[in-house]
């Protein structure tokens, strides 16, 4: 299928779905936010389409990024987002959901297996719960090292300006803070502050 043949609104995903089904196809749903596509989401994606003949891959809306992860991100907007996921291989159908977890998706499509990324457990996949209703199971898929965007996006957008530096203070103690790529630290409050678009982020800092 083409790749933007792939990305289509929730009723025309569950119509296919349908159709998938009535073959005797199962069918898996992958999500997540998928901004700058790296390694750790191929993986997740492969690891997913594993576990089912068709892989649905639920990709958050720009809103709904920004809700979770803040005003900067997301970097990539929901239309290319969707676009490179959906022409990974192991993709099959593609929608975007504006809603801040996946139940809405879940049920209606209803897949036997939902797929989350390493960074969960069985236990701990917030739509757990819904998977009852049909007889769907919970799968954790992908490998477990760190490819994490948010802490990319940080490098990538640098440090600030030598002028900014100078200003800026611990978010905690408001003391100086020496500056590193896509990080400031604490010496006092030994803490390291993710920058985020130049600002150290009060949370979370983490001992260093
Ligand atoms: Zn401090």
């Amino acid at each position: 299928m083409a790749t933007l043949d792939k990305v289509q609104p929730l009723e025309a995903v569950a119509r296919r779905v349908e159709a998938a089904r009535a073959e005797g196809k199962t069918v898996a749903l992958a999500n997540g936010a998928f901004d700058l596509l790296h390694a750790g989401h191929v993986r997740y994606l492969e690891g997913a389409k594993a576990l089912a003949d068709v892989l649905v891959v639920a990709v958050n809306t720009d809103r709904s990024v920004r809700l979770a992860k803040g005003a900067e991100r997301p970097l990539v907007p929901e239309a290319e987002r969707a676009e490179l996921v959906a022409a990974l291989a192991c993709t099959d159908l593609v929608l975007l959901f504006d809603e801040p977890d996946v139940r809405v998706v879940l049920r209606r499509l209803r897949p036997e297996v939902h797929v989350k990324g390493t960074d969960y457990t069985e236990e701990t996949v917030p739509e757990r719960d819904e998977l009852a209703a049909w007889g769907g199971r919970v799968a954790i898929a992908g490998d477990a090292k760190a490819h994490s965007t948010t802490e990319r996006a940080a490098a990538v957008q640098g440090r600030p300006s030598a002028r900014l530096e100078a200003l800026l203070v611990c978010p905690r103690c408001h003391g100086a803070l020496a500056w590193e790529t896509g990080a400031a630290r604490c010496p006092a409050c030994r803490l390291r502050f993710p920058v985020n678009g130049g600002i150290p982020e009060m949370d979370p800092g983490e001992p260093y």
